[in-house]
């Protein structure tokens, strides 16, 4: 039996059993406790900004986002169709209505249609985008698989619209940009609002997780407010507001604190081993690597492998099939979120690189322990399976 090589699995190595220890020592294991406030530091540290409030998944952070952003039922959010449902679903959650705008070539919102469709499809009568009568109210920019959207263009067109960027940074910790009018700046620190997850397949996990963060520092607080049930006074139980319970504990900050102090490390290691499939897969006629956007340094979180289809006819349940078979775990990018049961009905606009990417991509193994043999071996594999189809 061949040694089984895992698309994406969490990373132990450094002080996280030791800081969970003292947290359950301490007794302090609910929303309450210093490592809560110490993970929120560190966070906002790294990401060079002023505040930052931990939450317990990446879902109610977009969630705090669209109602910090003043979503309210029947508005218009738009929204990537190429991405993992939980971007899109807290749309739903404020009864709001998602508007699908198409990804570029770097998977993320592209830019063109976002500007195209403010034009074309709307109407921007005193300062309010309109939508068939619906206001526009914002945008939810995901940065895909670690990859920096183009910020730059989105944010004008944005600013041009009054619309409210979120930016769904879940993938995305720690890639920033190196050049151009945002060089040092955070994915999740550019837009209005940052959405970042801890979930167990992320660069960093504390189990279950998340946090959000805002440009302003109002805005992180009211969050942090809503997400403990809107306590305006603890002793005596007054709540101004409608609440949710949504607070990050202070056993998954612990994990997180720990996690936060490798996180540099992972992604160096996720960057060597990107350099390394890339070599590896050069000059290769059935699939290359996809790259990542120019002036910016991306945490390359995930790899993703463009297959040819000008080659490759086989569906991409049967590549993944079989590489399973041989012990290496691949994954298809995500079923478009508008062909999905809860969303078909929803306005997909001008839809043509989400499908031909949803398509095409394979994401292959990306854990940051994963050794330099076993990256031969994946890259090895997956050549012969691929070239294995050419031959049927
Ligand atoms: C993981 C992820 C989320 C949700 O994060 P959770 O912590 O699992 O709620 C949202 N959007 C994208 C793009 C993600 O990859």
């Amino acid at each position: 039996m061949e040694k089984f090589i895992p698309l994406s699995i969490p990373n132990f190595e450094g002080n996280e059993k030791k800081y969970m220890d003292e947290a359950l020592e301490q007794g302090w294991v609910s929303t309450g406790g210093e490592y809560i406030t110490k993970f929120e530091k560190a966070i906002a540290r790294f990401l060079n900004t002023s505040d930052v409030a931990a939450c317990q998944s990446g879902t109610s952070a977009i969630h705090l986002s669209l109602i910090e952003a003043g979503v309210k039922p029947g508005d218009i959010v738009i929204v990537p169709p190429l991405t993992f449902i939980a971007a899109v679903n807290p749309v739903k959650y404020q009864f709001a209505v998602p508007v699908f705008i198409d990804c570029d070539d770097s998977l993320c919102m592209d830019p063109i249609k976002l500007k195209q469709f403010c034009e074309e499809e709307c109407s921007f009568v005193n300062g309010v985008l309109i939508y068939k009568s619906k206001e526009v109210k914002a945008v939810i920019v995901v940065h895909v698989f670690g990859n920096m959207a183009d910020m730059v263009s989105i944010l004008e067109i944005a600013h041009r619209y009054n619309l409210k960027v979120i930016e769904d940074a879940t993938e995305a910790l720690g890639t920033h940009y190196t050049d151009g009018p945002f060089a040092g700046k955070y994915a999740g620190t550019i837009g209005d609002f940052g959405a970042f997850s801890f979930n167990g397949n992320k660069i960093i996990t504390t189990g279950g997780g998340g946090a959000v963060t805002a440009n302003s520092l109002n805005a992180v607080s009211h969050m942090c407010y809503l997400s403990t049930q809107a306590k305006d006074d603890i002793h005596y139980y007054i709540h101004n507001e409608v609440g949710y319970n949504y607070r990050m504990t202070n056993i998954q900050a612990a994990l997180g604190v720990a996690q936060m102090e490798e996180l540099p490390e992972f992604i160096r290691r996720k960057q060597v081993n990107y350099e390394l499939y890339k070599e590896l897969f050069k000059d290769f006629e059935f699939g290359k690597i996809m790259p990542f956007r120019s002036g910016t340094a991306s945490n390359k979180w995930f790899y993703s492998l463009e297959i040819n289809r000008d080659k490759i006819h086989v569906p991409m349940r049967e590549i993944i099939t079989s590489l399973e078979k041989c012990g290496i775990q691949t994954r298809a990018v995500w079923g478009l979120v508008n062909e999905q049961i809860p969303y078909h009905d929803e306005f997909a606009y001008k839809l043509e690189k989400a499908p031909y990417y949803a398509d095409r991509i394979l994401n292959i193994p990306s854990s940051t322990q994963i050794t330099t043999e076993e990256i031969e071996v994946v890259v090895r594999r997956i050549k012969d399976v691929l070239r294995g189809f050419i031959n049927e």
